[in-house]
């Protein structure tokens, strides 16, 4: 099932999205549904909220990415948890499914350590850096109630108001589903 992404300017997008319990939901299904949604927008990240959902779960799949390494990094995040981040900050000019036509650099630590549950309810603990410690950031912030917009200096994100509203009222055409907030 494809669900619509929701767009910039909804409230679920800003909301710290709760924990699942093991059993409540149908989690694998979830987790197709939710890449199904994702690579039919032609991304590489999507986190539940961005299909409406506040609860903490994401998916990643790396292979668009003509990068050694992302061809395999294809996960589901359940109940993750970052325990640290490390090395220095690096720019990479971000975009994000619910934020049509927008790219900024974002500055983030090159490398993290974090826990989660996978689509079997195991947990893991895993090392990521460079290309995937970013979209696992990227995805995680969006669990947090937080978008790469928040991240930007005060010029960039005043400079991005009338587009951030534009997108907000649903006058955008990303060739993917999207919801229109109310
Ligand atoms: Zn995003």
């Amino acid at each position: 099932m494809i669900y619509p992404i929701v767009l910039y300017g909804d409230p679920v997008l800003k909301q710290k999205a709760r924990d699942i319990e093991q059993g409540e939901i149908d989690v694998k299904q979830l987790a197709e549904d939710m890449f199904d949604t994702m690579h039919a927008a032609n991304g590489i990240g999507l986190a539940a909220p961005q299909i409406g959902k506040s609860i903490r779960m994401f998916v990643v799949d790396g292979s668009p990415i003509e990068e050694e390494g992302m061809q395999d990094f294809k996960k589901v995040f359940i109940n993750a948890e970052i325990l640290e981040e490390y090395d220095d900050d690096w720019g990479f000019e971000e975009g994000c499914l619910s934020i049509p036509e927008v790219r900024e650099t974002v500055h983030r630590p090159e490398a993290l350590l974090i826990r989660y549950y996978d689509e079997d309810w195991t947990l893991q603990e895993e090392e990521y850096e460079g290309m995937k410690a970013r979209i696992i950031q990227h995805e995680y912030d969006h669990i947090d109630g937080i978008l790469f917009t928040d991240h930007l200096s005060t010029l960039k994100k005043k400079l991005l108001k009338g587009k951030l509203s534009s997108i907000s009222k649903g006058r955008v055409q990303p060739g993917y589903k999207v919801r229109i907030p109310n």
